[in-house]
């Protein structure tokens, strides 16, 4: 498998001298939401604003996503305040709508990994790409199905590839949404020291006073990235209201991590 030193090129690309931040709102939901967020978090660390547009809900008859309209605010967030844009993929036509957009970052979402089918669909539809891939872990803590989802990607030949550790469901009742498992984010990178892993502390929690905890644990353990989920007004999100903070509580939560001493 190519595991050489190029993998973490596109992190340095970034010139941050702090970890890589994503951070926007669970599911875009207006224009007006999708503007006001990207402009708070503008003075803040962030360099990439997410927003999902496609929402892969576990039960039905919850809010699905905006579709295909998001893609023209994310846009226009973009031209507005200069971060890059992301948003979660899960099928070919969501790529192809999402390259057309010129969206900087795809990620695969944790329902996605589950699906050889679906992770080579998304892989295929990205062949080649020099988009930023970003590939969580499966919702349950089987490192093989990571792995493979991470090797598909390398065989399509998508070379700003990195990993989301976004924790594992459980049937048991405990602190967290998704059981972080950290073991399972340390081996996979030790089997790709040079991919870059970003911690989603959002999804782990489930809960926003969880949240600066888990980040700080990511970072003690070298985490190259996060990925927070962040809105204006979280109580109202139309969906993982519980787990968002603000772009104020994000900023003031970048200043007070004891971030390590970083190479390169
Ligand atoms: C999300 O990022 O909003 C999301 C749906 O995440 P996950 O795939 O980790 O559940
Ligand atoms: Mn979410």
């Amino acid at each position: 498998m190519n595991n050489d030193k190029q993998l973490k090129n596109w992190l340095n690309n970034f010139n941050l001298n702090h970890p890589l931040v994503i951070a926007g709102p669970c599911s875009a939901e207006t224009e007006e939401q999708v503007l006001t967020i990207a402009h708070q978090l503008k003075d803040t660390d962030t360099s990439v604003m997410r927003a999902g547009i496609w929402k892969p809900r576990t039960r039905p008859g919850n809010f699905e996503g905006v579709g295909a309209i998001g893609l023209e605010w994310l846009k226009r967030a973009k031209e507005e305040t200069g971060l890059k844009i992301a948003t979660e993929v899960a099928n070919k036509t969501h790529v192809e709508l999402a390259l057309k957009a010129d969206v900087d970052v795809l990620w695969i979402g944790a329902r996605s990994t589950v699906s050889p089918f679906i992770v080579q669909e998304i892989a295929d539809a990205l062949k080649g790409t020099d988009k930023i891939v970003l590939v969580k872990n499966p919702v349950n803590p089987d490192l093989a199905l990571w792995l493979g989802a991470v090797e598909r990607f390398y065989t399509a030949d998508i070379k700003n590839l990195g990993v989301i550790h976004r924790g594992f469901s459980t049937y048991e009742k405990i602190k967290y949404r998704n059981n972080p498992e950290w073991q399972i984010a340390v081996d996979l990178q030790s089997r790709f020291p040079d991919l870059p892993l970003i911690v989603d502390p959002s999804h782990i929690a489930g809960d926003r006073n969880l949240v600066f905890d888990i980040c700080q644990t990511a970072l003690d353990l070298n985490y190259d990235g996060l990925m927070v989920e962040t809105h204006h007004t979280p109580d109202k999100a139309w969906s993982d209201a519980a787990q968002q903070i603000t772009p104020a509580f994000l900023d003031q939560m970048t200043v007070d991590l004891k971030i390590r001493n970083r190479e390169g």
